[in-house]
């Protein structure tokens, strides 16, 4: 049996379609296959070559939901529901190794220095080869999380809850947020937009999103959004101005950089009131340095000042719990969808944001 897969050989050239041999599971494993596949802004910054973790050859995509075709053994979800061959599921992108310092002593899974992702860390040259979720079939390892998706929805909705909607939750948890705080969310993508779906669930009294695309903002609106600045319409001054009006002069209690943009850093820290938070989820590989008054930015206003790096697994069961509340909502997220060999075009129109967020769907649904 084989399997299709669309794989990076050179950077900003067009994906190939490839065959790859489906290979035999071992104890614990499971075959999936791929209903839908999430194309992640990180998927951009790989096929154009700004991700130093890319190893070509390599199969993208490391966000799914399938059905499963064959277990190898007893495999059990995240909620313990013994799992079997037809039942759909959402798997977590990263596997940890449940052993290092970190895993084991600081409970921070996300640090593991173990971790790995399909179609981030995997090289379709080395065995099992079919490590990536732009492909008709995935075998998951014995260690790889699932939730199996007992109720009746339109599964490819779901894809981002394992990466954007994980990091969010992530955010979300490191951010100190309490309910009836005020919050600024820079950058409207799908990380921004799940930023707001949590801020709007955890009780925030006022959400202002920042962006540049006028119809994610108005997304954002849908998403409980209660301020909507255009950085394209308003320029730096009049944002801050429009945010300080909202928060009695004082800026936002916590601020989501959720962009990646050093600008937006900057700006954030600038939003953010004196004891506040200012949490950056946005940067997913290196991408330019800010200057910071080290006294006036940080110390004299008290500022937490909280970096975001991916997700652990509880992050994914929050954001799918959030989804699946608000399934109607996140239906207008996943904007578009496309056949699995047109994976190249989906990249690029995620590129030139002219969908919020694209799937790949290896078969007809
Ligand atoms: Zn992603
Ligand atoms: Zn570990």
């Amino acid at each position: 049996m084989e399997s299709r897969a669309m794989v990076l050989e050179k950077f900003n050239e067009p994906l190939v379609m490839k065959r790859f041999p489906i290979p035999k599971l071992k104890e614990g494993e499971v075959l999936v296959k791929v209903k839908a596949a999430g194309v992640c802004g990180s998927d951009v910054h790989m096929w154009e070559g700004r991700d130093p973790r890319t190893r070509r050859p390599m199969i993208l995509g490391h966000e799914g939901v399938g059905e499963i075709v064959e277990i190898n053994g007893e495999k059990k979800d995240v909620d313990g529901n013994p799992l079997g061959v037809g039942d759909r599921v959402l798997w977590n992108r990263g596997v940890v190794c449940g052993h290092c310092y970190f895993c084991r002593v600081k409970m921070e899974p996300s640090l593991c220095t173990n971790r790995w992702v399909y179609g981030i860390h995997t090289s379709a040259a080395e065995p099992p080869f079919l490590t990536g979720n732009y492909a008709e079939y995935l075998p998951l390892v014995r260690e790889a999380d699932l939730f199996k998706i007992e109720r009746e929805v339109d599964l490819p909705v779901l894809v981002p809850a394992s990466c954007s909607g994980a990091t969010a939750a992530h955010a979300l948890d490191l951010s100190r947020m309490q309910s009836g705080d005020s919050v600024a969310v820079l950058g409207v993508g799908p990380l921004g937009i799940f930023a707001i779906a949590f801020a709007r669930s955890s009780g925030a009294s006022q959400i202002i999103a920042i962006g540049g695309t006028e119809e994610r903002l108005t997304m954002c609106e849908a998403f409980g959004a209660t301020l909507l600045l255009n950085r394209h319409r308003l320029s730096k001054e009049e944002r801050k101005e429009a945010v300080l009006e909202a928060t009695y002069g004082r800026g936002v209690d916590v601020v989501f950089e959720m962009a990646g943009e050093p600008e937006a850093m900057k700006e954030g820290i600038s939003l953010a009131r004196t004891g506040g938070t200012c949490v950056s989820a946005g940067f997913g590989e290196p991408h330019g340095i800010i200057e910071i008054d080290c006294f006036h930015d940080i110390v004299r206003k008290n500022l937490c000042l909280q970096g975001v790096w991916v997700s652990e697994l509880r992050h994914t069961h929050m954001a799918l719990k959030l989804m699946l509340n608000h399934i109607k909502d996140f239906k207008k997220l996943v904007s578009s969808r496309f056949p699995l060999a047109q994976a190249t075009e989906a990249i690029q129109m995620m590129k030139r944001k002219q969908v919020v967020k694209a799937v790949l769907l290896p078969y007809d649904q």
